[in-house]
């Protein structure tokens, strides 16, 4: 499922836009260190796949944050502008970046277990622990 109309995201200093031909309404939050140690809580990411395209791409800075993955956000501003799948070349995008949030719905919770203690949503969704995770994906190579 993934909308038709296009959706344009935007640092807080509007340097960077990011054009987004297909967001997946339905996003999840990660509770992993890295994603709370990177935006100072739990993240909020929609998949957007690989037709993903950026204006005032000179402001935007890549974090080789690990070997799947890499994180990006605006050398100007520092908001966090998406994580990029190194070998699918797909992007997930912090779904605060964008204006239009209708029909957007947390439909999954990560790394469910480093969740720390101080916090806890009330929304009923799925959730999947650190081990759950890497049984899945490697399932999947
Ligand atoms: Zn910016
Ligand atoms: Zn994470």
């Amino acid at each position: 499922m993934s909308k038709s109309v296009e959706n344009v995201a935007s640092c807080l200093c509007g340097s960077v836009k990011v054009h987004v031909a297909n967001i997946d309404p339905k996003f999840s939050v990660c509770h992993c260190a890295s994603c709370r140690k990177w935006g100072g809580g739990p993240l909020f990411m929609a998949q957007c796949g690989t037709d993903v395209k950026f204006e005032g791409e000179d402001a935007v800075k890549e974090y080789d944050s690990s070997s799947w993955a890499s994180r990006g956000f605006c050398s100007n501003c520092g908001t966090h502008l998406f994580s990029r799948f190194k070998n699918a070349g797909s992007y997930n995008i912090p779904v605060g970046l964008f204006p239009n949030t209708e029909g957007l719905v947390m439909s999954m919770q990560y790394f469910s277990d480093l969740r720390p203690d101080y916090y806890c949503f009330s929304n009923e969704t799925p959730e999947m622990t650190e081990a759950e995770i890497k049984a899945h994906f490697a399932s999947e190579v």
